[in-house]
Parts: structure tokens; C-alpha cells; sequence
């Protein structure tokens, strides 16, 4: 197939592409480098199956020849991203959801959106199933993300329903590996960096929220299954083995063997209290669950991390 991937040069973008190629598709990266990079895509860039066109998806996207599926990455995902992008959130989510779907349609492609265990919100029900509607202030800061979010799940439903468009929706939970940039600020790669750097562990709060943390090859797995042989209802992709913060930053400190300490500080705004898929979804119509614990999966991206900061 030919497939599109808005969002290529991200963290899971990358990572799909790849898995796409060596899958024997052909894939056209479509990214804008906002929060993503090249270095991200350059084992694949010059390699046959593989094309990039540098853009940002809230414009009109033009992309010559067949397509078979246009996958929606694009967005930034780190809270810290979206806050300092709050525009430009709100524009991928709506405006760049609704170019990726018009290509689709123009094309009668599938389309695929990578929504977000956000448009739970903080959630008053736990584990979260697809079902569930979600706790969410649109006025907030993380409003920008969750909302746009939740406005690209209803305008693929409405393509899907009005258009005819195929379309699916997967909610990805927390996911981390290699890739993920060392500033992101996301609580994998802030701990990992902090303790291989010797600097303190920045716990948000008391560090009693929990979160539930995916290993990005696990993910990868569900997305691809998902694409071929899902339906258009959402669902969720994440690993449910659930963490608190501190016992995340107790487990990095153990695996790196550091002996930074924990400082603690103040929580973000609406910040979620407790995160935790339901995925009988995925597992009864896709045969998919997660594999690698995430002791195993730390264990496999630290080693990444390390070698950034050495080039650093
Ligand atoms: P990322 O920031 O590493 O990747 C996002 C990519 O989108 C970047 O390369 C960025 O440059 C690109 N981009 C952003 N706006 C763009 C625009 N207007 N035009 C073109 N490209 C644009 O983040 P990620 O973790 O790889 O997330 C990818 C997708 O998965 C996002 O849609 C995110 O909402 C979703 N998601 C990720 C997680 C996670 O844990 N990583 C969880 C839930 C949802
Ligand atoms: N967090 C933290 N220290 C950090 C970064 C994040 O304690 O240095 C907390 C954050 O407040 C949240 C959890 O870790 O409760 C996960 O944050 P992340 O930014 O990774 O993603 P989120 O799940 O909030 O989107």
C-alpha cells in the first residue's frame, strides 16, 4: 500500500513509518518538524518506499498519485509542547484533522487518526473504557489538546458517517522509547535524564497520580492491527499495568543506577489523577496486549538516552 503519515518525523510517527516499510509499504512522511526532527527518519530517508514532504497539515496538503491510507500523527503531545504551541494545537487537531480526512475522501483512502487517552480528561471512571465520555475542561490550559483532540474524533466520525470515508480511531495511552526528545518534558524522559545527568528526580506534586506506561513497539503492534483489521469505533491502545509517578521515578532510579534524589513540585492544572486502559476492545477484536513490562521497556530506551546526552 501507499500509505501517508502526518507527523513522520515525531517520535511515533518514526516509528511507524519504519514499521511500515519493513512491512513492504510505500510511505510518504508529511511533517513540519515543530516538535519532531529528521534525525528521526534519517535510516529511511533516500531508501526506496520511503518519501518526505515537508509541511504543515493545517494548510491545504497535496499529495500527487494513489493513496491507500492517510495516518494522522501530526500534533505536538507533550503537555509541555502543547503549551507553548497552544495555536498551533488547536489548528492540527481541527484544521489538520479535516485537510487529513479531505485527503482521504479525495483519495477514497482509509484514514486513521492517532487520538489520545486525554479525551478522558481526568477521569471519574477507572479503568477508562471506550464508553466512557470523559472529565474535561475545555477552558483549561490542557483544553488546547484534549479538545482539539475530541473535535478530530467527532470530524472523523462525521467523514466516516456522512462521507463514507473508512476511517479508524485509536486512543493511544502514556507511551515512551527510543525517540522520544530529551526535552519533551514528558515524565519518562525527564526522569531518565535527570537521573543518567545526576540531577534531581522533578515530581509533580505528591506523586500519587498513576499513569500507565506502553512500550512504543507494543503500540506500534496495536496501531498496525487496528489499521487493517478494525472498525471505525474508537479504541484503546496502552499498556494497563499502572504506576504511580513515584514508583516510576523509584524504578528509573534502580534501572539507571543513580542516586539522584526526588525533588517535589508544584502540579500541573488539571492535571489527571489517576490514567489506566481498558483494552477488552482491543484484545477481543484485534487479538492485541501488550508484551513488554515496563521494567523490560525502560531497560531498552535508557541506553538511547544515554547516547544523547553524550552527543550533547
Ligand atoms: P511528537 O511531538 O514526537 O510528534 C508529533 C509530530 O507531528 C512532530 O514530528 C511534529 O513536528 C509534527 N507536527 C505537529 N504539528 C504539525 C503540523 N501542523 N504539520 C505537520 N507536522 C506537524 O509526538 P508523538 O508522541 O510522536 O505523538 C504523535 C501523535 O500521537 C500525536 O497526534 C499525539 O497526540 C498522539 N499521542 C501520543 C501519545 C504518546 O504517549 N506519545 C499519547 C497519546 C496520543
Ligand atoms: N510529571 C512529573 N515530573 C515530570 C514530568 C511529569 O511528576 O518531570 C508527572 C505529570 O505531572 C503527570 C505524569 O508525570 O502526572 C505524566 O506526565 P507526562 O507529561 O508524561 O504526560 P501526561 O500523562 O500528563 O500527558
Amino acid at each position: 500500500m501507499r500509505l501517508v503519515v502526518t507527523g513522520a518525523a515525531g517520535f511515533l510517527g518514526s516509528h511507524l513509518t519504519d514499521r511500515l516499510v519493513a512491512d513492504g509499504h510505500s510511505v510518504v512522511g508529511v511533517d513540519n518538524c515543530i516538535t519532531g526532527t529528521m534525525a528521526n527518519l534519517a535510516h529511511v530517508e533516500g531508501r526506496d518506499g520511503f518519501t518526505f514532504i515537508h509541511h504543515d497539515v493545517s494548510t491545504y496538503i497535496t499529495v500527487d498519485g494513489h493513496v491507500d491510507g492517510v495516518l494522522h500523527f501530526a500534533s505536538p503531545a507533550s503537555p509541555i509542547d502543547y503549551l507553548e504551541l497552544p495555536i498551533q494545537t488547536l489548528k492540527v487537531g481541527s484544521l489538520g484533522t479535516h485537510n487529513a480526512l479531505g485527503l482521504a475522501k479525495a483519495k477514497g483512502a482509509r484514514y486513521f487518526l492517532a487520538s489520545t487517552s486525554e479525551v478522558y480528561g481526568d477521569p471519574q471512571v477507572h479503568p477508562q473504557p471506550e464508553t466512557y465520555w470523559g472529565h474535561v475542561n475545555p477552558i483549561g490550559p490542557r483544553g488546547v489538546y484534549d479538545e482539539a483532540k475530541r473535535f478530530a474524533e467527532a470530524m472523523t466520525m462525521a467523514y466516516h458517517r456522512y462521507h463514507g470515508v473508512d476511517t479508524r480511531i485509536v486512543r493511544i495511552f502514556n507511551t515512551y522509547g527510543p525517540r522520544m526528545r530529551p526535552s519533551d518534558g514528558r515524565v519518562v524522559s525527564n526522569f531518565i535524564v535527570q537521573a543518567l545527568r545526576g540531577d534531581p528526580l522533578t515530581v509533580y506534586g505528591d506523586g500519587n497520580q498513576s499513569r500507565s506506561f506502553c512500550y512504543v513497539d507494543d503500540l506500534i503492534d496495536g496501531i498496525v492491527r487496528l489499521f487493517l483489521h478494525g472498525d471505525a469505533e474508537p479504541v484503546n491502545v496502552g499498556n494497563p499495568g499502572e504506576f504511580t509517578v513515584c514508583q516510576l521515578a523509584e524504578l528509573v532510579l534502580e534501572l539507571t543506577g543513580s542516586s539522584s534524589e526526588l525533588i517535589f513540585e508544584p502540579l500541573p492544572v488539571d492535571d489527571p489523577k489517576v490514567r489506566q486502559p481498558d483494552i477488552t476492545r482491543a484484545t477481543e477484536t484485534l487479538g492485541w496486549e501488550p508484551h513488554v513490562s515496563l521494567r523490560d521497556g525502560l531497560t531498552k530506551t535508557i541506553p538511547y538516552f544515554e547516547q544523547q546526552l553524550s552527543r550533547a
